[in-house]
């Protein structure tokens, strides 16, 4: 008999979901994760709590606050004489966040009665699994099943090679102790977007090279244009088309230079991010050795249900490609453990909502108008400006927009894209109304609250059918 019914490796939200689900549901679960905080303990939650969509939104909501200082709270009557940033301040509350939710899954890990591992977890064969502790201690762990739920580490470009002082990646770069004068960024999705702003906002003067010539390129169009303008009111120097060759390193700064659409450029900067994607991590997880087919990009080939080519394993999260976000990988973990007990389950990937945490926030469920256009099918939109919008007004943010784009014939919804404040929290009554299929008329006839900045959705949704109220 098999030590466990269920090994997953990879303690991330994909693997941490999976791993409850599948103790709620009666299997024998253990989870092995390699990442250890500073002092060399467990630091559950992968890189979404460690150095991802966690930490990034304290510093964005740090630097929020920062801004709205310097730059609003005057129309509000509040005063504030000799405005500081302590940048040590602002890390220490962040790495709280990031310890209170990483022993909140150690928590949850043991009130599921979760057998947590900390170690580097290698398949030996389909059904065995060895962990090397810290230490290099090594044990062998049995399972009817395993999930693979390794993530994924930042690109490396050899043009620009991190060094933790001077080129640094989104981990380096959520950890700077004080704050550069002059920041590159390459690459403009929507980690180097979120980065690029959290120091723009405090103060550096932020230079963003992105090698391909649309902003955000799959994004709705004329959203991903307000958004760059809004950016560049902002102060955020964004420079499409600018393919980054080079990086030099003297007299402590860095010459980076780029081909952009006239010549080669040189931009110096105190610090530079490098931005430019994730790679799937099955580094020394002995994947290929026992068989699992792996695909030319680095991603584990799975089938339905997550499957891989070897009966019994599967994958999950930003290992196997897709939107590599944590709530998709999340919700594939759910779908295993269900399908591992035996239920039915399914996954919706046309419903995975994607969200940049910008100023103002970028997020759209469904489809572009460019992607239904390139398909041939006929649509309707409506448009709602936040301009229009009492609670907007009133928060005193009234840039970006709610579109909803709906299907001529049928008034079904198809996509669904804001740009504004909180457009992370609103996009979740758009990712309910497409789910359950719904029309742009079911979402015109829902009573929505005012004063409230869901009014716009609402609004939009009119629109749809040219009957907006404030517009
Ligand atoms: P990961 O979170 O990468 O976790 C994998 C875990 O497996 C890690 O703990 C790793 O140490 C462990 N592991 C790997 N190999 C082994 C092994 N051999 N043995 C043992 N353990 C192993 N996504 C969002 O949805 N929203 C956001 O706002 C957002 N913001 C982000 C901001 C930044 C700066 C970054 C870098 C990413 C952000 N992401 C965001 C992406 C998100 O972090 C990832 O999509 C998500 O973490 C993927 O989850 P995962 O469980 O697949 O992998
Ligand atoms: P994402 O994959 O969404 O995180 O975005 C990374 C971005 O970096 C992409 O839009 C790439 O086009 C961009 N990028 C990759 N390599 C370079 C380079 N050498 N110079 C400038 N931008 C780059």
């Amino acid at each position: 008999m098999a030590d466990y019914n269920v090994i997953v490796i990879g303690a991330g939200p994909a693997g941490y979901a999976t791993a409850i689900r599948c103790a709620q549901l009666g299997m024998k679960t253990a989870c092995i994760d390699k990442w250890s905080n500073p002092a060399g303990k467990p630091s559950l939650g992968g890189t979404c709590l460690n150095v991802g969509c966690i930490p990034s939104k304290a510093l964005l909501d740090s630097s929020h606050h920062y801004e709205f200082m310097q730059t609003q709270a005057v129309a509000h009557g509040i005063q504030c004489e000799n405005l500081n940033i302590d940048i040590a301040a602002m890390q220490a509350r962040k790495n709280k966040i990031i310890k209170i939710l990483t022993q909140g899954i150690a928590i949850l890990f043991k009130k599921n009665k979760i057998i947590s591992f900390q170690g580097t977890a290698r398949l030996s064969t389909d059904k065995q699994v060895e962990i090397t502790a810290l230490d290099g201690h090594k044990k062998t762990l049995t399972a009817d099943n395993i999930i693979i739920a390794t993530g994924s580490v930042p690109v490396q470009i050899p043009i620009a090679p991190t060094d933790d002082k001077w080129i640094v990646d989104s981990a380096g770069a959520l950890a700077f102790e004080s704050q550069p004068k002059r920041l590159g960024v390459i690459g403009a999705g929507a980690i180097g977007l979120e980065l690029g702003s959290v120091w723009n906002r405090l103060g550096s003067q932020v230079t963003i090279l992105e090698a391909l010539p649309d902003f955000l390129a799959t994004a709705d169009r004329k959203i991903a244009t307000a958004a760059q303008r809004e950016m560049k009111k902002q102060g955020l120097n964004i420079h499409l088309g600018a393919n980054v060759t080079s990086t030099t390193i003297a007299n402590d700064e860095i010459t980076v230079t780029y081909q952009d659409k006239k010549a080669e450029q040189k931009l110096i900067v105190d610090k530079l991010i490098v931005a430019v994607g994730r790679k799937p991590n099955t580094e020394g997880l002995g994947a290929a050795e026992i068989g699992i087919e792996i695909n030319a990009r680095g991603f584990i080939q799975v089938k339905e249900h997550r499957e891989t080519t070897i009966p019994g394993i599967y994958a999950i999260g930003d290992v196997i490609g897709g939107p590599m976000l944590a709530h998709k990988g999340s919700e594939e973990g759910v779908m295993v453990a269900e399908h591992l007990a035996g239920q039915l389950s399914k996954m919706s990937y046309e419903t995975v909502p994607y969200v940049i945490y910008t100023r103002p926030e970028i997020a759209w469920v469904g489809k572009t108008e460019e992607q239904l256009k390139a398909a041939g099918i006929e649509y309707k939109v409506g448009q709602f400006p936040f301009m229009a919008s009492g609670r907007a007004r009133a928060y005193g943010d009234t840039s970006g927009m709610v579109r909803i784009i709906a299907e001529a014939q049928t008034d079904r919804l198809l996509g669904i894209h804001i740009l504004g404040t909180s457009a992370s929290e609103l996009i979740a009554e758009a990712v309910l109304a497409i789910e359950l299929k719904s029309s742009a008329e079911d979402l015109a006839r829902t009573i929505h609250a005012h004063p409230t900045l869901s009014e716009a959705i609402h609004e939009a949704a009119l629109g749809v059918d040219g009957r907006m109220i404030h517009a």
